[in-house]
């Protein structure tokens, strides 16, 4: 028998899936350097989960990204969990080792602060408090994103009050609960504002928060990608503010799933945002 070399497959698992811009991605890298190797979406139910990760491995499979509704759980599912992914109780990325084990961490948080980094340089998280609107699952990440990079405090507003309180419970002194009406009123010193709410994206209500009294200095950043240019940055880079989209975080999330799947560092470049968007 000839020993032919495996042909790495990654891809991503949630569902709904079809939406998910990752197969694009991580195809167009495989290309553009070369690689042999596939990416593909699967759409696959939470009563499938277990098997599926079990059976992927023994496929050729060796890793994955997560989506909804399967983050959570998948914590629950792996052998090595990462402390950041602990922390947010939620994976995004599965590695399938050699030795069987699966090893899952979270790389919104690093995808969110790299994001940043590129597009504002200037940034200076510790210059003040930052602003953050929504308490779901990327909330979480951004704020243990926050913490680590030294933002003194983060004032954190959401329709639901009461995940903002258990997003204090988690994440400590740092969190001043804000209620949803007085956003308008918690800007003025702000050096960073941060919407991780769904609000804005295309199909959903726009994000109606008066920015009258937002800092001109503060950066302001949408996790929102879909459109790229939200309302709310619209409205922020009228009141003088550095803004940034939220696609920049999509595509760095990746990168490091991409690089242990694979064996290669990708950029996050200009032509890389342009083949995720379809320009
Ligand atoms: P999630 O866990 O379902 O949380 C949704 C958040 O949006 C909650 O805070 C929710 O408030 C709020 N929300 C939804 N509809 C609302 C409405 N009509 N009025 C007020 N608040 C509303 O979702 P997620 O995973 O955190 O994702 C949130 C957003 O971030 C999505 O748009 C997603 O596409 C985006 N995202 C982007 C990236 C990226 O790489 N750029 C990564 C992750 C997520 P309640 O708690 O009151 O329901």
């Amino acid at each position: 028998m000839t020993d032919h070399p495996r042909i790495p497959l990654a891809g991503v698992i949630g569902s709904p899936i079809a939406h998910s811009r990752s197969p694009i991605l991580h195809n167009y890298w495989l290309k553009r350097y070369g690689i042999k190797g596939h990416y593909i979406p699967m759409d696959i139910g939470q009563g499938d989960l277990a098997e599926a990760l079990r059976m992927l491995p023994r496929m050729g499979f060796v890793g994955l990204n997560v989506t909804i509704p399967h983050k959570e759980t998948v914590i629950r599912l792996a052998d090595i969990v990462t402390d950041r992914a602990a922390l947010i109780g939620a994976a995004n990325t599965l590695i399938f080792r050699s030795d069987g084990k699966i090893h899952a961490d979270n790389t919104d948080g690093s995808g969110f602060i790299a994001n940043l980094r590129q597009n504002a340089p200037d940034w200076q998280p510790k210059a003040g408090p930052a602003v953050v609107f929504g308490a779901g699952g990327a909330a979480r990440a951004v704020i243990a994103a926050l913490i680590e990079v030294g933002v003194p405090e983060i004032r954190l507003a959401n329709r639901t009050r009461a995940r903002v309180e258990a997003l204090r419970a988690d994440f400590g002194a740092k969190i001043t609960p804000v209620d949803w009406v007085q956003i308008p009123h918690m800007l003025d010193d702000a050096a960073t504002v941060i919407n991780t709410t769904a609000l804005g994206m295309i199909g959903k209500p726009e994000l109606n928060i008066a920015l009258d009294n937002l800092n001109p200095k503060a950066l302001v950043n949408d996790l929102v990608y879909t459109p790229l240019q939200t309302e709310f940055l619209t409205a922020a880079a009228e009141r003088g503010c550095k803004t940034v989209d939220g696609l920049g975080m999509l595509l760095h999330q990746a990168a490091p799933g991409f690089e242990r799947w694979f064996g290669h560092r990708p950029e996050v470049d200009e032509e890389t945002r342009d083949a995720v968007m379809g320009v």
